[in-house]
């Protein structure tokens, strides 16, 4: 399926991007409450998900927070117009969602999420430190401050796309170079194509870095 993941503590959920596939995610992975949304940027491949979460509306009888900066709220604003008019529906009839850009540090329950601003080739997208876990996905070059913020990570989850060079998404001996600068405790690629064979793929990376699968869950 595609990327996403949920990071829990105290149970909060924090979901991070909303796949195609998140109301099937969400299912098989027994995501009962979600707390509020972090978009890494307004792809298809990671907001087309955001009708699923009316379910979680009915359930939690609240709106649910997305985060993210401005131009990636401004593309959800028009992909789901349907969901942010002002026509009365009744519940669950429609996502209900507030948007709210964060720019700085912010505060879900007992974590502290801090953007992290990296290049998607010429898009800026958001990766997101949450503690000691650091996630980012579709990125091809991680500038310099943003690499400050990345520091004593426990966990890194990075995109990786394939062995082969991409304009927009690191290769796996691009993200490798960056897991050698940033010297996390594990690493975790994820956002493979199909050009990675996942059980010989993981033989030829070195210790602590590992490619994701579906359904990977990790306590920090
Ligand atoms: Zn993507
Ligand atoms: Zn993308």
């Amino acid at each position: 399926m595609r990327t996403s993941t949920v990071v829990s503590s105290n149970g909060y959920n924090i979901l991070i991007d909303a796949t195609p596939e998140l109301r099937l995610q969400c299912i098989k992975n027994n995501i009962r409450r979600l707390d509020a949304l972090l978009i890494t940027h307004s792809h298809a491949d990671h907001i087309f998900g955001l009708d699923d979460i009316r379910r979680f509306n009915i359930i939690q009888r609240m709106d649910i927070p997305i985060f993210s900066n401005s131009k990636m709220l401004q593309t959800i604003q028009k992909v789901f117009s349907y969901a942010l008019d002002n026509e009365p529906y009744p519940a669950g009839f429609k996502p209900q969602f507030s948007l709210n850009t964060i720019s700085d540090n912010l505060k879900i329950g007992d974590l502290s999420i801090t953007p992290v601003e990296a290049m998607h080739r010429n898009e800026q997208v958001l990766g997101y430190r949450i503690g000691k876990l650091a996630y980012l996905t579709d990125v091809s070059k991680i500038p310099s401050d943003s690499m400050e913020k990345l520091k004593n990570l426990d966990v890194l989850v990075l995109g990786a796309l394939r062995y082969t060079p991409h304009v927009k998404h690191f290769s796996v001996e691009q993200a490798l170079s960056v897991v050698k600068q940033l010297k996390p405790q594990k690493t975790f690629f994820v956002h493979m194509c199909h050009d990675i064979e996942h059980e010989t793929g993981n033989c030829r990376l070195p210790q602590g870095v590992k490619f994701a699968f579906d359904g990977l869950t990790i306590e920090i």
